[in-house]
């Protein structure tokens, strides 16, 4: 993975469609082919069992014939007379309905008895048994000359009723003493051959017939049409001098849909066939909308990326890098390819802090969530220059939920320190313009105050100087007096001194620095200041110090200052004529009910003013808001702004019973 993960091309709608148009066509063809060939099979199947049937019909009839010679031959047996002869052969055609007539004749073909089917009127009355002789003659002398019973070819009788039938003459010699001694010849009618003789299920199923060799019709027996389809199967019956062809027609619904079960089955195959396959269309249609929309994502994805200004870095469980953003490249000034595989350290930690890093990246267990807040660190540019960087880290989860490795998040945050300093520079020269202000507004305090000392001064050196005007010997009288009058002067210098140090003291710029400092040196440092307006006002000034309190962890100038303005501030809430009771207190406790932790200290400042008018509350804290003709309005903003650094609150509340209290809290240093 580098800057983008590879997307696949998918290949074109055109060679697609072509590729689908050819799988459909190829299916198709198949399942055509798979039906058409199954049709095929199925006719050969019913072609094949017609030729057996008809094999079968005609070797039944053949063997019927057989019998029905034997039977014939059987009317001899017992040397029957004419008379013995018609009641055997009588009761002979009434079992075999397909012989319409049997005659015995003598050697010279001449009639000696003959009986007609009892089935219907005697066939041969309306055309004359004499018309037919040829055909008798002509199955005799087949069967002289085959020296067997023999048939001759079937011819056509008319009967009565304009209807007629196809019969055929069968001729069996007589022999008596190895001489032929007469003939007997029996009239098969082909129809009802076909329908006596053959089996109940082919006359039933097939349409049976006796043909020509041109395919004349002669005799026809069975079910008739019922399909457009025919089968058709014909075989020779090669009778002793003559032949018949037996022909069977066997007709199917066709094309049948479904002609049987195999044809069905590929059928079925078929739909399902083309069911998955439209399935498999639309599941590959889907496949290719989502992974048209991943593709979109991805690249909604990369560009995302790409216009980070956060740099992004992905490390496995072992530490090697997998994935750099281009920000952090930028940030880094390093390729993708001199980021990536590499193990701690990595070319962008600097020397020194390579240990820290390290420690970093060990400290992270797979599981554990780290902080939102992420570390700071410092890393190394290409060029050798270091800069700072905030690290925010997250676990990364697959797709399974399993870890495979930590995103880091990297800041470059050089820019926001520089406006840290900035800022902090700002706030320092503010502090320092606010502390001058406060001294310019009260020069004339101050030189009211170096009045008096001065004064003093100037009263004793008038005094010495007239005790002095006599001469040594005055200094002499005098000199008690002398060294009194300079004993003032020095102290009254000195009291001059300190108000000007304290002022000094107050302004001189110092350095940041957090120490514990004594809640009682930060009062003893502004007390003098606050006694200058103290006096000029007339407000009493009271300062209550829990015993035992521990220093305050603080900018010892900074805490000063907000001292100095919250008791300006009280002072000048009393400076109205009405108010005859004035007192400022300054107070310094430890809070109770706080934990084993931490410990912080409360100072409050309060007085017995006006109070603050609830429309001034809510903008007490505004910069440049103030409710005096000379007021700046920094004071309380500057206030809060320096007690929030130091990790308290500045709150304010009403004194009871009259009066605010202004309280803030600041955090107590560990060595009490
Ligand atoms: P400034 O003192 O220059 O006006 P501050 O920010 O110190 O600016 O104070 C803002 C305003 O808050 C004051 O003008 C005053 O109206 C009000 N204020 C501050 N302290 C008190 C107090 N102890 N009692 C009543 N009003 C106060």
């Amino acid at each position: 993975m580098k800057t983008a993960l590879p997307v696949e091309r998918a290949p074109s709608a055109l060679r697609r469609n072509a590729l689908w148009s050819a799988l459909l066509l190829l299916v198709v063809a198949l399942l055509v082919m798979l039906v058409w060939l199954a049709g095929l099979y199925e006719a050969n199947q019913v072609q094949s069992r017609l030729e057996r049937d008809v094999a079968e019909a005609e070797s039944d009839i053949r063997a019927a014939f057989m019998r029905n010679a034997q039977g014939l031959q059987a009317l001899q047996y017992s040397d029957p007379t004419p008379n013995s002869w018609t009641m055997d052969a009588a009761t002979f055609l009434r079992e075999h309905r397909e012989i319409v007539r049997v005659e015995w004749r003598d050697n010279a073909l001449k009639p000696l008895a003959q009986v007609d089917t009892p089935f219907r009127t005697p066939v041969f009355d309306h055309v004359g048994r004499a018309a037919l002789q040829s055909e008798v003659m002509l199955a005799c002398a087949n069967a002289r000359r085959v020296g067997g019973p023999a048939y001759a070819g079937s011819y056509f009788v008319p009967l009565s009723d304009g209807l007629g039938f196809e019969a055929m003459e069968f001729c069996l010699p007589l022999q008596k003493g190895g001489k032929v001694s007469g003939y007997l010849i029996a009239t098969y009618m082909l129809q009802e051959v076909l329908n006596g003789l053959l089996a109940r299920q082919i006359t039933r199923n097939y349409e049976v017939s006796f043909t020509e060799g041109d395919g004349t019709r002669l005799a026809l027996s069975g079910s008739g049409r019922s399909g457009s389809r025919v089968f058709t199967a014909r075989h020779l019956m090669d009778l002793p001098g003559t032949t018949l062809v037996l022909r069977m027609d066997s007709w199917r619904a066709a094309p049948d849909l479904f002609p049987n079960v195999l044809t069905a089955l590929v059928t079925a195959m078929s739909i399902a066939l083309v069911s998955v396959v439209t399935l498999l269309g639309k599941d590959m249609r889907r496949r290719f909308k989502a992974e048209k929309e991943l593709a979109d994502v991805l690249a909604f994805r990369k560009a995302m990326e790409d216009s980070l200004v956060t740099g992004l870095r992905a490390r496995d469980l072992q530490g090697y890098t997998t994935y750099v953003n281009p920000a952090f490249c930028q940030m880094v000034g390093f390729t993708v390819d001199e980021l990536l595989g590499h193990s701690a350290p990595a070319p962008y930690w600097p020397p020194e802090s390579g240990e820290e890093n390290r420690q970093h990246q060990l400290n992270h267990q797979p599981g554990q969530v780290p902080p939102r807040e992420g570390y700071e660190s410092i890393y190394m540019r290409k060029d050798g220059s270091r800069f700072p960087v905030l690290v925010i880290e997250a676990p990364l989860i697959n797709a399974q939920g399993v870890q495979t490795g930590w995103m880091s998040a990297l800041l470059d945050i050089s820019e926001q320190r520089r406006v840290e300093e900035l800022s902090r520079a700002g706030q320092e020269r503010l502090q320092a313009t606010a502390r001058l202000a406060t001294v310019g507004e009260m020069a004339s305090l101050l030189s009211h105050e170096l009045n008096q000392p001065l004064a003093a001064i100037s009263g004793y050196a008038a005094g010495s100087l007239n005790l002095l005007r006599d001469g040594p010997q005055g200094a002499v009288e005098f000199g008690a007096e002398l060294t009194l009058a300079m004993q003032r002067i020095a102290e009254q210098a000195e009291r001059a001194g300190k108000v000007i140090k304290s002022v000094h003291d107050y302004v001189r710029r110092r350095d940041q620095v957090r120490e514990a400092v004594a809640p009682q040196a930060l009062l003893d440092a502004i007390l003098p200041l606050v006694h200058l307006q103290a006096r000029q006002l007339l407000v009493r000034v009271q300062t209550e110090i829990e015993p035992g309190v521990p220093p305050v962890l603080c900018d010892r100038t900074m805490v000063e200052q907000v001292l100095l303005n919250l008791a300006r501030n009280a002072m000048q809430a009393m400076d109205f004529p009405h108010i005859l009771e004035r007192s400022l207190t300054i107070r310094v406790r430890v809070p109770k009910g706080q934990g084993a932790g931490k410990k912080w200290l409360e100072f409050s400042v309060a007085d017995l003013g006006e109070g603050i008018a609830p429309e001034v509350q809510q903008q007490l804290f505004n910069p440049f808001f103030t409710t005096k003709a000379e007021g700046m309005g920094l004071g309380l903003s500057l206030c809060r702004t320096v007690v929030e650094q130091h990790g308290g609150a500045l709150e304010f509340a009403a004194n009871l019973p009259q009066g605010t209290v202004f309280i803030f809290t600041l955090p107590a240093s560990s060595v009490a």
